[in-house]
């Protein structure tokens, strides 16, 4: 009797460590399903075609450009889509055209070349600057981009200072962002060139914040 009252807790526990390893290993699958975004959506054409994706580079409507996708496992399983076309598994995917800079807008990208010399040689003294590392495949990143780009359009005490980002590996990402968890990261300096301040995951609520404390500063 003793024993089986024993027992049954340690089957009971191994039947949860069972059961624990069957749910890692159908989410492990799960995720396999899924692909990686990538930069084929970023497409040329400024039209979006009835799937909300811009029409070049849709597969639904150029199904010929399935293998392009699958290739490069930019591939939805489950929805039989590219991952960076599908909005039902990124809700924040947007291909609203991004606004055309002004010319006195300060935006410039910048080489990983120049970016790993340091980026005091990128900040620009007497305006805000904001040094962001972001990917053309990262949702995240053009939500951002939307509206910094608006800003510095109607702002010409910042500067924007962004380097490309395209995979999370590299001198780039060793150099700068090795703390970082998510793109995408912004550090955001004074007019006087000290930094008041970064984030990782970085919304455009963040980056507002940020600027603000830039501004103050002086
Ligand atoms: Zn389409
Ligand atoms: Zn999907």
């Amino acid at each position: 009797m003793a024993m089986k009252e024993k027992a049954y807790p340690i089957l009971l526990s191994l039947g949860l460590a069972l059961f624990a390893v069957a749910c890692g290993g159908s989410s492990a699958s799960r995720s396999a399903d899924h692909g990686t975004l990538s930069n084929l959506s970023s497409g040329t054409s400024a039209y979006l075609c009835e799937h909300d994706v811009p029409g070049d580079v849709c597969t639904r409507c150029n199904p010929e450009l399935e293998a392009d996708f699958r290739a490069v496992n930019d591939w939805c399983g489950p929805h039989g889509i590219p991952e960076s076309q599908c909005h039902r598994c990124h809700p924040n995917l947007t291909f609203e055209p991004m606004p055309e800079l002004e010319a006195e807008a300060d935006w410039q990208d910048v080489s990983h070349e120049d970016a790993l010399r340091g980026l005091d040689a990128v900040i620009v003294e007497g305006r805000v600057t904001v040094v962001e590392f972001a990917a053309a495949w990262c949702v995240a990143c053009r939500n951002l981009e939307l509206r910094l780009r608006e800003h510095v359009n109607s702002d010409p005490t910042l500067a924007v200072r962004r380097i490309a980002v395209e995979h999370w590996n590299g001198e780039i990402v060793d150099t700068y962002l090795s703390q970082a968890t998510a793109l995408p990261v912004v550090f955001v300096y004074d007019a006087d060139g000290r930094r008041v301040g970064d984030a990782d995951s970085a919304t455009w609520q963040d980056l507002q914040r940020l600027i603000e404390r830039a501004g103050d500063s002086r």
